[in-house]
Order: structure tokens, then sequence, then C-alpha cells
């Protein structure tokens, strides 16, 4: 077998045992006897390739199995890209997702933003923006811990997810910040959206270790201006949050539509 020179094979269970005639139970076995060592999750593992040639030669008693060196080739380098095209989908979803909430990440929305503008644009259909900010947040970190803060971003993101449509993107702009995006929505149904979000929000009650808590959220919404870049629009949709913060926050503001460059150190909201 100088075609197959490598002593262990890297493949998954299935591989094996379709390459060695015994069951992937076997091989699961094998693994937790410890006498074949696991790889990554468990799924592969590094099988001798003894036992692959000891199958296509047939051992005592039993038949040879059908497979040529080029057959075993054939399917270790399928079984190898198709491990290698999954390790990729999952670094391609932990560089779009945010662990914490399974949320979209700021940078997969900034190109999502970026897609439904020019989509936008070619369509006529209405894009708005909303910038959400939980209330006080800190404090629930300061008072009940960070643990039960994550649990609250948990929940807080499932509650807004369970308003929305799934064709509206909602996503985890950072710290206790997310960016909701509305397509095919008037401003006047957005608004009122964002105010059944507001409410829900409200409704929530956190259980922590002395009781439960509860959580408000100020929100800012832009509509997409015609001849403006969608980065113009989320900042006028932070504008209209920090506007909320200042009316005393659990609100919802929606921006004037009007085009205006922004002023310098307008977006320095602390
Ligand atoms: P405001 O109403 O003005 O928004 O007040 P705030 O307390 O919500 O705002 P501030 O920006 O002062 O605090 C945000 C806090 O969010 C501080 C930070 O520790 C917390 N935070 C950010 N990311 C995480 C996280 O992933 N987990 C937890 N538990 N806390 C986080
Ligand atoms: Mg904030
Ligand atoms: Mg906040």
């Amino acid at each position: 077998m100088s075609a197959l020179p490598f002593p262990h094979l890297s493949i998954s269970l299935h591989t094996a045992a379709i390459l060695t005639g015994r069951s992937v139970r076997t091989w699961q076995r094998r693994i937790e006897e410890g006498l074949v060592p696991r790889l990554g999750d468990g799924v592969r593992a590094l099988v001798p390739f003894e036992a692959v040639q000891q199958s296509m030669e047939g051992v005592p008693g039993e038949a040879a199995n059908a497979w040529s060196a080029q057959d075993v080739q054939t399917l270790v380098r399928a079984d190898q890209g198709e491990a290698l095209a999954q390790a990729l989908e999952v670094n391609r979803e932990l560089a779009t997702r945010d662990e914490l909430t399974g949320l979209i990440n700021r940078r997969a929305m900034l190109d999502l933003m970026a897609l439904e503008h020019s989509r936008s644009l070619r369509s006529g259909r209405p894009l708005l923006l909303a910038q959400l900010d939980i209330d006080h947040f800190k404090p629930i970190n300061d008072q009940h811990g960070h643990a039960t803060g994550d649990r609250a971003l948990q929940a807080f993101a499932g509650t807004v997810r369970a308003c929305v449509r799934d064709t509206d993107v909602l996503a985890r702009w950072g710290g206790e910040e997310f960016v909701l995006m509305l397509t095919d929505t008037s401003a006047d149904h957005a608004r009122e959206l964002l105010e059944r979000i507001r409410q829900a929000v409200q409704a929530l009650e956190i259980a922590h270790s002395a009781g439960s808590l509860q959580l408000t959220v100020s929100i800012g919404l832009a509509q997409h201006l015609p001849g403006e870049t969608v980065e113009h629009t989320l900042e006028r949709a932070d504008q209209a949050l920090y506007r909320a913060k200042a009316l005393g926050r659990n609100r919802v503001v929606v921006a004037p539509a009007i085009h205006r460059p922004a002023a310098a150190g307008v977006n320095a909201r602390a």
C-alpha cells in the first residue's frame, strides 16, 4: 500500500466503519477504551491504517472487502474535504455570531446593512434602522453579578427576536446595545413594533438568587432617506436613542426625516 503510507488515518467514525467493515459503535467503543485517539468532538478519530488494510486483504474466516487503494484514497479525501468544509463553516459562524446571545455581530450586520441598502435602492422599499440600548444596565451587573447580567442580555435578545419577523435582522452591536434592521415596513408600523418590543422587555422577569429583576430599553428609530449612507441612517437612529435617554429612558424616539450632516462629536454618547 505505498499509495497510503500513513500509519493512521484522520477520518470520521462513519468513514472508518465503511473502510474497515466494523460498525461505528465498534469504533466508538475503541475510543472509549483508549485504543484509538479521539479527534475534535469525537466524531473523528485516528484510525490505524492497519485496520483498513486488514479489511482490504481479508482476515482468516472473513471475506476481503472490495476496496482498492484508489477507493480508499478517494473516500479518505472526500471525508477530509467534508471535515474541512465543516471547520470553515464553524469558523464562519464564530466570525459572524455573538456567542452569548446567538445574534449576528456588528461586523456581519454592517455587511447585511450594505446589502439591504443596495436592495432598497433598486426596489425602492423602505429601510429602517433602530438602535436599542438597555437602560441602567451597569447597576444590574453591579448588584446581581456578571452572570445574571449575561442571562439578562440573553433574555432581552430572545424577547426582541420573538417580536420581529424572520426577515427583520437583530444584531448585537456591542455590550448592551443592539441594532434592528427592518425592511418592507413603514415608519409608522416600525414605531408600533418598537413600542411592542419596549413593552415586552418591560414585562420580562429575570430570576436571580434574591428574586427577580426587570429591564427597560430605550430605542431610537430612523428611516433611511434618499441620498444618505446607511451609516448616516444609523447615526440618526443613535441620535434618536440619545434623545430617548435624555427624555427619561424606557421610550421610543423617531429621528426627524431631515438629511443633515452630523455635527462633530454628536455620536459621543456616554
Ligand atoms: P444607560 O441607561 O445610560 O444606557 O446606562 P447603562 O448602565 O446601561 O450604560 P453603561 O454604558 O454605563 O453600562 C453598560 C454596561 O454593560 C457596562 C458593562 O459592564 C455592561 N456589559 C457590556 N457587555 C456585557 C456583557 O457581555 N455581559 C454583561 N454581564 N455585562 C455587559
Ligand atoms: Mg450603552
Ligand atoms: Mg445602557
